[in-house]
């Protein structure tokens, strides 16, 4: 029995722990999955937390993690042990002054939770794209498979930096390790102190900076001896695997867990062995475990220290029965002959009778699940596969055929469907720590978030047991699944993986006699023929009923509990209630009387479905996400994406440099505002205010021409309007489905013309049809009213529409403005952030094109970096206009007549964006078609003809700010 008390945590906080407890000062800077720790370390220091030096660690937030890794590299040069915590980019950033702080000797640790650089498109999920980055920097790289090695890992690298002096990067992997949740143990403070050597302290405090003993760090060396320079060091590195395992023997001793620079596992007599490290080791052991339980001779090499690569320790691990060894890269080095790990495990074994050949998985957190592994062991025989993907270009990817299960007998896998924010992961990690802190059970939970801010969908995976779990992917064969909202029945498959004799809770208002007519005939066949056993409840009803509104979290907590079994039932409501008292005390008794009361009225609320022998004759239509006559991106890529399906798309249907078509948020329509607006005609004063706050564009005006109301819909209201446009009506109209219910437009309504209507109501009133017919009436009629006023904006198309920004976004709004003003000439330059999320998330864009095609064109570079990328594309329009303007000069000289004339007036009105200018464009471009092509000026003229115009070139922050460089030919600012 261990001494150490176990604890149900995620895997930034076993690092931040451990970090928080060497460290004098840490410099952070926050970028996701990395800022939790951070965050952690800022909470830990502002209650006053001390470190094993008896000290509350001072936390510095830098304004970049350039910022943080300057401060990191002053900090232990003048003599403080410090820390930083980063990703992906961030790392990328410090690398300048990581290769300083190695090429100086500085003890530290960097903690990093390993995830996708930014290449075709941007991931915030993990890989080892950003560590392999830093491979040359002359930090040691220690990789870490669960969280417990998260933190075991970290006690050894703080300790052996010391020592070495050679800094060290702890990482691994993003989301999978960062953000899961697991019983781990907690190694105390007072047995890390004692893990120190207080001479190795001494020493680097004697190295420091120090007017007492003042000594220059060279700031530049000649070619005469710089390469000798860098050559001082090379025993050091020599020497520092040894170091690294000399303090994982003295810390197996403490914390009885022993650790090798390379861990073997698997038979003694193996002939096939993979090399792979981080998460996906978990996946390869419990797979190599249950395949070799079958007779199979398999091995795994875990490789714990990347940096300095010890051949001598991977040959030693390796046993001499193998024969072929596969190395497995989460990353990908385009052109390489092979990625990084490969490359060092052939340059190791170049010695021995030994196949090796390297394969790429689970980049920015593609699944690894054992099947894939299987198919490894049996099919990969060929350098440079892939595993995970269907690559149909360059045929590279192993079939992965055949399904196995390898999870230990007896562990309870449990999957659950949610909507942002309605507090299913919350009930969920709170589920977790109740089995795992208050049972001998081994508790695990991993959540699945979409890029919608709020409103898109989750999905909690949750495993519990008696044995380990290393189970690290997503819940594949579940006992139990749960649905806690009836719109995703027929949208997605919610019920794939469950297992015979499982069972399935929904959450829905449907009568419960009724409930199995609301199935998808597929649905239906898989609970008769698996035996599923499946509930209803109407959680909201009693969320409702108790006071907590739409929060129907602590409802089906209390149903999982009850019906799963995981739990004897009367002690799960005790933990139950226990924890809502913990977690909500602070909003007052009131708030815990109710979630009380929401648990107790749980179980008379839950009804078991009844279900037939065979498939009964009513069943619920697949819904229809995309119109039939769809382009095929729509078709082969948005819809699989919409269904949560989109693992299955194959590399020839990916754009290869990530360009999408805009336009395409409006397929979305979600239907997810459990209320909606309704217009009361009556009262409204055609102001138009509510129109120009709606963050989502899903409420609109326009004026119409009384003859194209003729085929209107029955319920289609208008109103006559007064003054200067009284040939014109007025409407109002609001787009249910894409509408958020944040109700921005009825706190905003100056005179109560909106209300708040459930949105069935709404549809069942006609207001889908309204929408369609109103949406099709001509846009951008603004009558008398000045463009630039509240009111004569709101009746131009916004070119920015539907987007999955937070229900009642205050950046929104902007956008959508500014694409109302400049939308068809508009250039935008966005930083990574809220607002990239929202604008640019594969596959759909709320950005959108106008009747002649023309809309805003976006792009993303990076967090830091948006007004310069901008300000190059201000450039690139001003060269192309420069260049135009000669040929234009030349062609006058040549051609007679319309054209002559028109481009006259173009350069004459160089700087004009007006809607003359913009026809005098359209009169140019279809006049030179009709030239003689086989000049080159008006081929160039032809070239260059959309830049007769001036664009509007646009930065936008990453957090909604906006700048204009330069708009409608104004100077560059
Ligand atoms: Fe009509 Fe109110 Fe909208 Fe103004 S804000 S247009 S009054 S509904």
């Amino acid at each position: 029995m261990s001494k150490f008390k176990k604890q149900t945590i995620d895997g930034n906080t076993a690092a931040a722990h451990v970090a928080y407890a060497f460290s004098d000062v840490a410099a952070i800077y926050p970028i996701t999955p990395s800022s939790d720790m951070g965050q952690y370390a800022d909470l830990w220091s502002a209650n006053g937390r001390k470190n094993i030096f008896g000290e509350i660690v001072d936390i510095v937030e830098m304004q970049s993690e350039a910022g943080a890794a300057g401060a990191v590299h002053g900090s232990l040069s003048a003599g403080a042990f410090t820390t930083t915590f980063t990703a992906s980019q961030g790392l990328m950033l410090m690398l300048p002054n990581m290769h300083k702080i190695a090429g100086e000797m500085l003890p530290t640790v960097f903690h990093v939770s390993a995830r996708s650089l930014a290449a075709q498109s941007l991931s915030i999920f993990g890989d080892h794209s950003d560590v392999m980055s830093a491979r040359n920097t002359g930090y040691a790289l220690v990789a870490a498979s669960n969280l417990q090695e998260i933190m075991d890992l970290a006690i050894v690298s703080h300790l052996a930096t010391l020592k070495s002096k050679v800094p060290f990067l702890n990482f691994f992997d993003g989301f999978r390790n960062s953000h899961e949740i697991q019983k781990t143990e907690i190694i105390d403070y007072d047995t890390i102190k004692n893990l120190v050597e207080e001479k190795y302290i001494e020493e680097f405090r004697a190295r420091a900076m120090n007017p007492e003993n003042p000594r220059l760090k060279v700031g530049a060396q000649n070619p005469d001896v710089y390469f000798q320079g860098r050559e001082t060091t090379n025993l050091m590195y020599d020497e520092t695997p040894g170091i690294i395992q000399e303090y994982m023997d003295k810390v197996a001793k403490v914390i009885g867990r022993q650790y090798h620079l390379f861990d073997y596992v698997g038979a003694k007599d193996a002939e096939k062995v993979i090399v792979s490290m981080g998460s996906s080791c978990e996946t390869i052991e419990e797979t190599v475990n249950a395949l070799n339980a079958k007779g199979e001779k398999l091995g795994l090499i875990k490789v714990r220290v990347y940096r300095p690569f010890s051949a001598e320790a991977l040959i030693a691990a390796i046993p001499e029965t193998v024969k072929k060894v596969i190395v497995l890269d989460r990353t990908k080095e385009p052109g390489s002959l092979g990625e990084p790990l490969y490359l060092d495990v052939v340059a190791s074994l170049k010695d021995k009778d030994i196949k090796v050949i390297g394969g790429r998985y689970g980049l920015s957190s593609k699944e690894f699940t054992p099947s894939m592994v299987k198919a490894i062991y049996d099919k990969a025989d060929t350098h440079g596969f892939t595993v995970g993907i269907n690559d149909d270009v360059s045929k590279r990817s192993l079939d992965v055929t055949e399904s196995i299960n390898t999870l230990p007998e007896g562990t309870f896998s449990a999957k659950f469907w949610g909507l942002g924010s309605d507090g299913t992961v919350g009930a969920n990690k709170n589920s977790i720590k109740i089995i795992g802190d208050n049972t001998d059970m081994y508790a695990q939970g991993y959540f699945q978030y979409d890029s919608k801010k709020s409103g898109g969908i989750t999905r909690s995976h949750l495993r519990f047991g008696k044995s380990m779990i290393q189970s690290e992917y997503l819940v594949q064969n579940a006992n139990f699944i749960a649905c806690h909202n009836q719109a995703f029945i027929g949208r997605y498959d919610v019920i794939e993986g469950i297992k015979e004799d499982g069972v399935f809770l929904l959450n829905s208002n449907w009568d419960s006699n009724d409930v199995f007519s609301h199935f998808t005939k597929d649905m239906q066949k898989t609970i008769i023929d698996k035996k599923v056993k499946v509930y209803n409840i109407d959680a909201l009803k009693i969320a409702e009923e108790v006071g907590l509104g739409g929060r129907i979290n602590t409802v089906m907590q209390a149903a999982f509990f009850i019906i799963s079994g995981v739990l004897p039932k009367a002690e799960a409501i005790k933990l139950i209630k226990n924890a809502i008292e913990k977690s909500y005390k602070k909003k007052g008794k009131e708030i815990v009387e109710m979630n009380w009361k929401a648990v107790d009225a749980t179980e008379a609320a839950l009804v078991e479905v009844s279900i037939p022998a065979e498939l009964p004759k009513v069943a619920a239509e697949s819904a229809k996400l995309i119109p039939d006559n769809s382009d095929d991106f729509t078709k082969n890529v948005i819809e699989p994406i919409m269904r949560e399906k989109g693992d299955n798309i194959p590399v020839s249907d990916m754009p290869y440099d990530g360009y999408v078509p805009t336009g395409t948020a409006a397929l979305e329509k979600r239907g997810v505002a459990p209320a909606v607006p309704h217009w009361i005609a009556d009262k409204c004063i055609q102001c138009n205010q509510c129109t120009f706050v709606c963050p989502h564009a899903a409420i609109r005006a326009k004026l119409i021409d009384p003859a194209d109301l003729k085929d209107a819909p029955e319920t289609f209201n208008v109103l006559d309007v007064k003054g200067k446009d009284a040939d014109k009506k007025f409407k109002i109209q609001v787009y249910v489905e894409d509408c958020q219910g944040c109700a921005v437009c009825v706190n905003e309504c100056p005179v109560g013309a909106l209300e708040l209507s459930p949105i069935q109501t709404e549809r069942d009133a006609g207001e889908n049809a309204n929408e369609t017919f109103f949406h099709a009436l001509p846009n951008d009629v603004i009558g008398s009213n000045r463009l630039y006023s509240v009111k004569g904006s709101q009746f131009k198309q916004p070119l920015f529409e539907f987007s999955g920004a937070c229900a009642g976004c205050g950046e929104t709004p902007y956008i959508k403005l500014t694409s109302q003003l400049f939308g068809d000439r508009m250039i935008i330059a966005n930083a990574t952030g809220c607002s990239s999320i929202y604008g640019g998330t594969f596959p759909t864009t709320p950005y959108c094109k106008n009747k002649d095609g023309h809309g805003p064109t976006w792009a993303n570079s990076l967090f830091e970096d948006n007004a310069e990328y901008g300000l190059g594309m201000r450039l690139a329009v001003d060269a192309n206009r420069k260049q135009l303007k000669s040929v234009t000069e030349k062609l006058l000289k040549k051609v007679s007549g319309e054209l002559k004339e028109a481009l006259t007036w173009s350069l004459e009105n160089w700087k004009d964006v007006s809607d003359e200018a913009l026809a005098n464009n359209v009169k140019i471009q279809s006049l030179l078609e009709k030239e003689d092509k086989k000049d080159p000026d008006v081929r160039k003229a032809i070239e260059l003809k959309s830049y007769f115009v001036d664009k509007s070139v646009w930065a936008f922050g990453g957090d909604g700010w906006a700048y204009d460089i330069g708009f409608g030919g104004l100077d560059h600012v």
